[in-house]
């Protein structure tokens, strides 16, 4: 334990471009710094993910909290100033937000904030302001937007959490093709399943853990345990000589965007959330191969998306009139030629209309369908002359059920909660340090 010390809390955001660099990795390089200097790690390092629906956050909307014991907490702030200067991509976009609370306990008001940056968009105005109003020790580069995601990753609190451990590769690979023993992935994932989850793709023979673009990550395993995805990670083979890897703490998984209920009278674009409503529009598919419907929510209707590649749009296409449903997704912006839009992310099928279909009755005699006289004139049978006045009602069975269909797992976005997590949920977690939460190769 080190003496007369004091707890630092870091919010790191938006170092990166679509053209490299990662907030994960510039933290890890942190991180690594930090474990040479007196001090001491108090959590694991936290990865959480923000609003996936606001379109310039392309990389999956990510923060990065750090909390540390120091005796020189301005010696420390300095340095890292330094290393979100020297290596954020600011030259490709980035737009770095970094900021810093020295108390062990964290305000309300971080707490606030953060819970609306999960659903809302935030400007980088009312980080900027809640900054000055707060007094706030901070840094920021280029316009500041990822001030918000450095707030709100301190004032991020866990309700459940996964891990992910992140494997970043030598500088020198840097944007080379990652190469990757498929079959150790799909072993892995077979043995640790569902200790470990979205490893891999069995549907369409996909490994799922590297990504494809220039950025350090080599792979990043998702699990519920440091145990659990430390040892996964030592059953992935690859010939590249990787520079170590780091867990993450995250609320990966956990559906945090979509607890807030949307406000059908005000559905800002690029918010996300949940609305509960019956189908008010028959689904239509759209080239491309989505499909659109509209749901009734008060006295509004909203136009829904399920878009081809969830792979629930045949379930979407099989809903009727009336059913009561219980969507979670995000505000997509009207354009010229098309409203707004909630675009699904999950369909919950609350309760299911009855499929009747009106027919001509049939004669009790002669087993034949009647025919219509005309126009309210009724039914009778050709052969025997029998009559009838009401059309006969069939039901058709309902081809989905009453339950919850989420979008296939590859399509998941980092903040889809899965099937095996539906119920689950971790609360307890005490930062133990004997486990190899970083380890540099
Ligand atoms: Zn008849």
């Amino acid at each position: 334990m080190l003496k007369n010390s004091t707890i630092l809390h870091i919010g790191i955001d938006d170092t990166d471009s679509p053209k490299g660099m990662c907030t994960t990795f510039l933290s890890y390089k942190i991180v690594k710094f930090l474990e040479k200097q007196k001090t001491e790690f108090v959590d694991y390092p936290s990865l959480i993910r923000f609003n996936p629906n606001i379109p310039w956050k392309t990389r999956g909307n990510g923060a990065v909290r750090l909390t540390i014991k120091t005796r020189n907490p301005n010696k420390i702030k300095k340095e890292i100033i330094q290393f979100i200067t020297n290596y954020s991509d600011t030259k490709n976009g980035a737009n770095p937000g970094l900021v810093f609370f020295q108390n062990q306990s964290i305000p309300q008001s971080f707490h606030k904030f953060s819970r609306l940056a999960l659903w809302k968009l935030i400007s980088r105005k009312t980080a900027k302001d809640f900054i000055s109003n707060n007094k706030i020790d901070s840094f920021y580069l280029g316009n500041g937007q990822g001030l918000v995601g450095a707030i709100g990753a301190i004032g991020y609190k866990f309700s459940d959490h996964t891990f992910e451990l992140l494997c970043y590769r030598k500088k020198s690979q840097f944007g080379k093709k990652r190469i990757i023993n498929k079959h150790s992935v799909k072993k892995m994932q077979s043995i640790t399943f569902p200790e470990t989850y979205n490893s891999f793709d069995n549907e369409n023979d996909r490994v799922l853990i590297t990504p494809h673009g220039p950025d350090p990550v080599f792979y990043g395993i998702r699990g519920e345990s440091v145990k659990s995805v430390v040892l996964a990670s030592t059953m992935v083979d690859t010939d590249e000589k990787l520079d170590g890897y780091m867990v993450f703490k995250s609320n990966q998984g956990t559906a945090d965007h979509l607890k807030n209920e949307l406000q059908v009278n005000d559905l800002k674009p690029y918010t996300s959330g949940f609305l509960v409503g019956k189908v008010c529009s028959k689904p239509v598919t759209e080239q491309g191969g989505h499909v659109f419907f509209s749901i009734q929510v008060g006295d509004r209707k909203i136009r829904c998306g399920v878009y081809k590649q969830t792979k629930i749009t045949k379930i979407a296409q099989d809903l009727i009139l009336g059913d009561k449903i219980h969507l979670g997704g995000g505000i997509r912006k009207a354009s010229k030629n098309y409203e707004r839009v909630l675009n699904v992310e999950f369909l919950d099928i609350i309760k299911l209309e009855k499929n009747i279909l009106l027919t001509n009755p049939t004669c009790k005699t002669c087993n034949k369908k009647m025919k219509s006289k005309g126009n309210r004139q009724g039914f009778e049978c050709f052969r025997c002359g029998n009559k009838s006045f009401s059309k006969s009602s069939l039901e058709i069975p309902r081809k989905i059920q009453r339950k919850l269909y989420l979008p296939a797992i590859s399509a998941h976005r980092h903040l889809t909660r899965p099937y095996q997590r539906l119920k689950k949920r971790n609360k307890f977690e005490i930062f133990d340090t004997s486990l190899e939460w970083l380890n540099i190769f």
